[in-house]
């Protein structure tokens, strides 16, 4: 598919949704966790404890070593063009919600305001023996100290809502609830293969449209593919846009 038919496409359709993952935050310099360059294969870190909620139970400085690094490297960086367009976007109601599965809040710091985390975040968390609720910032001095944040009414370990192996994804219902109404689902980085949201595509009864390198059959008859670099997609998009009717 060419950039003046998803331009075109944007424009005249009804309800669009967007499904984010990893591939849009690489090049705001957050690895791809999975990737030969990504977290687990350079800071060696096992994903199988880092999120891990019964090893969280155990043994939470796994994920805390972890969550220091990680958070590190976020208040580093800013969102890429990709993250900025899908906000602007939203702004001229030309898309109606992102679902991402990236933990990286990029989507927010753009300006994004209705994103679905369906692998939650850093920006909340809560005490795992009392449910009590806290923000990141206050748990921040804790984690860049080494030290693992303990709740201030039990003592108990928190933990930041990101969603760990065995626990459930977030807002599931919400994003199928949006994706069964649009007329136009954009993939955008994600390779689909982490499951539930890979399967998300294939409840979209309008037009599937995969954008960026190294996308994969949605199993959905139909889709659309655009094979190129995604920052350079969205920013052609922004100069088109104005001008498709
Ligand atoms: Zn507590």
């Amino acid at each position: 598919m060419l950039l003046c038919e998803l331009a075109s496409l944007i424009k005249q359709s009804r309800y669009v949704a967007a499904l984010t993952g990893a591939g849009i935050s690489t090049s705001a310099g957050i690895p791809d966790f999975r990737g030969a360059n990504g977290l687990y294969a350079t800071r060696r870190y096992d994903p199988e404890r880092t999120f891990d909620i019964q090893w969280f139970d155990r043994d939470p400085s796994v994920f805390y070593a972890f969550a220091r690094d990680f958070l590190n490297i976020l208040s580093r960086i800013e969102p890429t063009d990709t993250h900025r367009a899908l906000a602007q976007l939203e702004r001229q109601h030309l898309l109606a919600t992102v679902i991402t599965q990236n933990i990286d809040g990029l989507h927010q710091k753009a300006g994004s305001e209705h994103v679905i985390e369906l692998h939650g975040g850093f920006r909340y968390a809560h005490c795992r023996e009392c449910g009590q609720g806290y923000e990141l910032e206050e748990l921040k001095p804790s984690i860049f100290a080494g030290k693992i944040p303990l709740c201030g009414s039990c003592s108990g370990v928190i933990k930041p809502d990101v969603v760990f192996y065995g626990e459930s994804v977030q807002g599931m219902d919400e994003a199928i609830a949006h994706v069964r109404q649009a007329s136009l689902l954009l993939v955008v980085g994600t390779s689909l293969t982490v499951y539930p949201a890979a399967m998300l595509p294939q409840l979209c009864p309008g037009t599937v449209v995969c954008i960026g390198y190294g996308t994969r059959e949605t199993g959905v008859s139909g889709t659309e593919y655009i094979e190129k670099d995604i920052d350079a997609v969205f920013a052609e998009l922004q100069h088109l846009l104005p001008r498709v009717s």
